[in-house]
């Protein structure tokens, strides 16, 4: 059994982080995480830190539920994996249905990869085909509406829908064009507007850009409510279901990304339902398997797949597929995380919880350095400023969430940044002391900023 120290220089030597600047990584004592247990991770010295972030938000139920392990290793005891290619396998059969009967109506097509990345490259490669063959498409929608400020992914095409400078810009020369929409993101609103005085420009906006780019574009691309990796941004009410009423109007196709909003976070199981709409793709990742495999699903509607269906010769079929597609190990998972949301009654557990968070939260709002602090069921971004007044950042060399994402380590939680944004994202499962001490921490940490 290697120690702690051994592991750290393997790590130090032969790995490299996602996201992360490995010069300074190196020079670093890394935190080596050995096991989990609730909402609990341990590491390889026996220290318990809070998950405050559901292992990037995928673990809605913390770790080591029995149910979800009881059902990975029954299924192992069957076969780990088989190709979807020419075969169907019982659990991804039988968790398609799982999904259609829980998502908003008229999502029936359950299409599964491997991460959130591909769950989007899927949706925009079906959105394109779709309108270049069907009979309800039109081959002259060639681009895609995306939003400012957006992230779906790091795979080619969902770096080119993306609207993060910091991470897509360098790829520009590599990505096909679209069009992009302002942001509404109301604390630093494009518009140059304030609550008080807004007149919900943002929406005449979009209107604007559907007007001038609807007709030839395929589909328009969104995190319904919250654009969670630009630091927890979210939409004022009514937003999701003007895009929706937008698409429809000029023919649109919709893809919502329900990646990271998607089971249980935004305090409904998926996001849509909030604004009663369906999209016409629903991309699925994350906590699909509560953490446990890697999952994906492109869920389309009837119409969309039926824009598919040909002669093998007419070449209609969806070229598209991974090696781990549907694997029945990930697919088990799936199920089990499902009935575990049912049979818990995790949504109505959750209530009290996210008004306790919002409570705790509120009380932070004095703090010297917190400028705004966005909430939408358990998703939290507090964004740290220099000065409140202004609303002046602080420089980036300060690296001020960071600092404050460490520093909450040594009151044993573990939470994360997104440049000045603190996010806490914690399981479904936190209790009510466990919200406590996540928001103490996190407080304390932040106090420390000068
Ligand atoms: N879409 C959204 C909205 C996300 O937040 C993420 C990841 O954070 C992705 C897509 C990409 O998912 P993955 O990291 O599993 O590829």
């Amino acid at each position: 059994m290697s120690t702690t120290q051994d592991l750290q220089t393997i790590d130090r030597t032969n790995v490299w982080h996602p996201f992360t600047q490995m010069a300074e990584w190196v020079q670093q004592d890394q935190l080596i995480i050995e096991s989990g247990k609730d909402n609990w991770l341990i590491d390889t010295e026996g220290n318990r830190y809070l998950d405050g972030i559901s292992s990037l938000w995928t673990n809605v139920h913390g770790h080591c539920v029995p149910e979800i392990d009881n059902a990975v290793q029954e299924q192992l005891g069957k076969i780990a994996h088989t190709t979807m290619l020419g075969l169907a396998n019982v659990p991804a059969t039988e968790l398609a249905k799982r999904l259609v009967d829980i998502l908003p109506q008229g999502l029936t097509r359950v299409f599964y990869s491997d991460s959130g990345s591909t769950a989007v490259e899927v949706a925009l490669k079906i959105a394109f085909q779709f309108q270049q063959q069907a009979e309800k498409g039109d081959p002259n929608r060639i681009k895609f509406i995306s939003m400012q400020n957006s992230y779906h992914g790091d795979t080619i095409g969902s770096v080119a829908v993306g609207g993060m400078d910091l991470f897509h810009a360098t790829y520009k020369h590599m990505l096909f064009q679209g069009e992009k929409v302002l942001s509404p993101y109301c604390y630093r609103c494009p518009f140059g507007k304030e609550k008080a005085t807004c007149d919900h420009e943002c929406f005449q906006h979009v209107e604007d850009v559907l007007s001038e780019h609807g007709s030839t574009a395929a589909a328009f691309v969104i995190e319904p409510l919250v654009q969670g990796a630009a630091g927890q941004i979210m939409h004022p009410e009514g937003y999701l279901a003007h895009v929706r009423e937008l698409c429809t109007r000029h023919n649109v196709l919709l893809i919502a990304d329900e990646v990271a909003v998607g089971f249980g976070k935004t305090g409904t199981m998926f996001a849509c339902e909030q604004e009663n709409i369906t999209p016409d793709i629903i991309c699925l990742a994350k906590g699909i398997s509560a953490g446990y495999l890697p999952l994906a699903a492109t869920v389309a509607s009837e119409e969309i797949y039926n824009g598919f269906l040909g002669k093998h010769e007419e070449f209609k079929t969806f070229f598209h597929g991974h090696t781990y597609t549907g694997n029945p190990l990930a697919c088990a998972a799936a199920i089990a995380n499902l009935d575990y949301f049912e049979n818990n009654n995790v949504m109505e557990k959750l209530q009290p919880k996210i008004a306790h968070l919002q409570n705790r939260l509120n009380a932070m709002q004095e703090l010297e350095h917190v400028g705004e602090i966005r909430i939408r069921g358990i998703m939290t971004g507090i964004e740290l400023v220099k000065d409140k007044g202004s609303k002046a950042s602080f420089e980036a060399a300060a690296k001020i969430g960071h600092r404050v994402c460490m520093e909450a380590r040594k009151y044993g939680v573990i939470i994360r940044n997104l440049g000045d944004v603190i996010i806490l994202m914690p399981p479904l499962s936190i209790s009510l002391s466990e919200i406590d001490l996540l928001c103490d921490a996190t407080a304390k940490a932040i106090s420390t900023v000068t």
